[in-house]
Order: C-alpha cells, then structure tokens, then sequence
C-alpha cells in the first residue's frame, strides 16, 4: 500500500519500504527530498538588476565552501537518498575548476543527474566537456534577445556571448531550459519573441515571477506580472496554447503551443505554487543549509566539516532538519530573520 503525502495537492506516493529506509529523506510533511541545489560561488560577472545591486559586497573566499567539502557534502547526501544536483550561484563558471568539479562528482555513486544553472556568458568554452560528462541538463538564464533590454536587466553588455551559449547547446542536444524573470516597464515586450524561441528550437522557455531577493532593501516591492497575468500575455498571441500534466515536483506550470517543438513554463516563484511538492534542500553559498528558498539557513554545514564532524554526524544534522521544514515558503518566510528579510541576494541563495 502507497502511503499518500500530507500536504495538498502532493502527486507523489512513497511505499512503507522506503519511508522505512535509510537511504531516503523524508520531510516532517511526507516529502521526499532527493534533490540539492548547491551554490558554488555568490560571485557573478553580471548585475541582474533583480538579483543584486551593481556594487554588490561578496563573501570572503573562505566562508565559501572548497571543491572538497562540496564533494564530500554530494557524497553524505548521495548515502541519503539524493539523486539530483543543480549547481549554481553567482555564476558557477567563473569559479575556477568547475569542470574537474564537475568530473569528480559525476563519479559519486547514487548521484544520477547533474544539471547547472548559469547566466552563459561564460559557458561557451565549456560546452563539450558538459555533453563528455553527460550534463543532464542546463537552464540558461537569459532575460531579453534585445541587445538594449538586456543591457538594463543585466547592467552588462554581454549577450552575444549568450546566444552562441544557447546555440552552442542546442547544436549538442544539451537539454536546455531558458529561464526568464519578467519586470514591468524593462522586458516583457520579451515575452513573446522568448516563447517564439521554442517555435524553432526543442527548448522550454520558463517565465518567473519576481522574488523578493534583490540584495537591496528595496526587494519587498508589489509584484506586477504574477503567473495569471503571464498566462494571458501568452493567450493573447498564442490563442491556442494548452496545459500540460506537470512533472512530479516541477515548480513550472507547463504549457504546449500547436506546431511548437519546445514547450513554455511559468514559475510562480513569488506566488509559491509549488511548495506541496518540493522536493529540493539548497546549500547556499555561505555553505550553510536551506530547506527553503524563503527560509534563513537553518544548518552551517561548513563549520561541521570544518570542525571535525563524522559523515555520520553530518548526516544526522541534515536529517534533524529535513525533519523540521517549513510547510510552505510563506510559513518559511514568516520564521526568518527580520534583518535578513529584505537584504538577501539570490546569488547567494542560488536561485
Ligand atoms: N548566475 C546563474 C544564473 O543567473 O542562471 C545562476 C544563479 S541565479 C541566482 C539562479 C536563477 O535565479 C536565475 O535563473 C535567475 O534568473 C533567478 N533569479 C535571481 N534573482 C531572482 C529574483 N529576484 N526573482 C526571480 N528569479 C531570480
Ligand atoms: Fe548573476 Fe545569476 Fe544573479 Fe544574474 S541572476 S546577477 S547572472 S547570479
């Protein structure tokens, strides 16, 4: 008998045997958790405007994680029952040794899907050595396909470098995501040449909503362009477009236009959707754990491995707080920090 999860609208079922094994996370709301999202650096070379200001003060290199510790972390969670990787950032590409990186975690047994988010512009000398390592999947983060727009979301000059990232996958069979967070008044005349994008190519294009997570004390501001209203931005060129069965635990809302050969998403990262499925825990870039992406760091991994601990007592610690998460973002957000609430930049977090 398939035990059903506690939280509504949860699609996933999970059999007595694994509830009861040690090698899968289960959350304190009947989640499974097999996913990390791991922030390799909170430096970037861009300056999107929604992520953090252009004077932005990095963290000292040594309360980054090294490539060890993160190695080792992958390895304890691989024992736990995590199956996917997402790395992340800043921009995990101008982190120096990314690709042997990449290389040696592909060996860790029990981990079965890297995926990498970045900006691109650096990505292009990377391309084949990311379809040698059999990257499951990139989700390129690209705002605008005009020169000028982008300039403004990004505060940098570099989309050409973009596009050969995103030609450059295409022409690999790289499977590939283009995420795309919308801002009144800068580019949602971008909305429908994006999705346009997945006319000619196997591509899904996401919409984001805005996240309160700009590294200012201006990250509260009221959101304009919420899921609903991207949806009828679409419908009004795209009459005919057509809801998907989403994925298990997928945070977009997916959507087929006729004739198309990609698909179109929208994450309602603001509205918060998707929480009755999350199956993910972040290692942000201070190497600490969030078990929510509006939640504080609720675990400082760094120090543990820093201090003597055991892979058996680290994994006990991760285990306490899989076992204390939040229902939902907006319960997360209520538990954190004040101080914090507004400061946080999603280059540290990792998205
Ligand atoms: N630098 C890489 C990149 O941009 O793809 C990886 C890190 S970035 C923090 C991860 C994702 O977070 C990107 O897709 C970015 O668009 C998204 N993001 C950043 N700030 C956001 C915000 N305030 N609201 C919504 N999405 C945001
Ligand atoms: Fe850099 Fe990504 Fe943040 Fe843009 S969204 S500033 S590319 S970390």
């Amino acid at each position: 008998m398939k035990r059903r999860n506690t939280i509504d609208g949860l699609q996933q079922a999970i059999s007595p045997q694994e509830v009861n094994s040690p090698n899968t996370l289960i959350d304190n709301w009947g989640r499974r958790i097999d996913y990390v999202r791991l922030a390799v650096t909170d430096r970037c070379n861009l300056r999107c405007i929604y992520c953090m200001p252009e004077k932005m003060r990095f963290l000292p290199r040594k309360e980054i994680l090294t490539f060890e510790e993160m190695e080792r972390t992958l390895r304890i969670l691989a024992g736990m029952g995590i199956q996917k990787v997402r790395i992340t950032g800043g921009e995990p590409f101008v982190r120096r040794g990314l690709s042997e990186f990449l290389e040696r975690i592909n060996n860790i047994s029990g981990i079965e899907r890297i995926h990498i988010t970045s900006n691109g512009v650096l990505l292009p000398p990377y391309l084949d050595d990311l379809k040698r390592l059999g990257i499951a999947g990139v989700n390129l983060s690209l705002d605008s396909l005009d020169r000028e727009r982008f300039y403004k979301m990004t505060r940098r000059d570099d989309l050409p470098d973009v596009m050969t990232a995103m030609e450059g996958m295409i022409a690999r069979e790289i499977p590939l995501k283009i995420n795309v967070v919308l801002m009144e008044g800068k580019n949602i005349e971008d909305v429908i040449p994006m999705a346009a994008l997945t006319r000619k190519y196997p591509v899904d294009v996401r919409f984001i909503e805005e996240m309160p997570f700009n590294g200012t004390d201006n990250g509260k501001q009221r959101l304009r362009w919420d899921y609903k209203r991207i949806l009828e931005k679409l419908k009004e060129s795209y009459p005919d477009i057509y809801k998907l069965e989403d994925p298990p635990a997928s945070t977009a809302m997916n959507y087929a236009i006729p004739g198309h050969l990609g698909n179109v998403g929208i994450i309602a990262g603001f509205s918060r959707t998707f929480c009755g499925t999350c199956n993910r825990i972040r290692i942000n870039a201070r190497g600490m754990l969030q078990t929510c992406l509006y939640g504080d760091g609720v675990l400082d991994v760094r120090e543990l491995l820093r201090n003597g601990s055991s892979d058996e007592e680290v994994a006990d610690f991760f285990r306490l707080h899989i076992g204390q998460r939040a229902k939902d973002g907006w319960a997360a957000e209520k538990q954190r920090l004040k101080v914090r609430e507004v400061s946080t930049s999603m280059s540290t977090i990792g998205g």
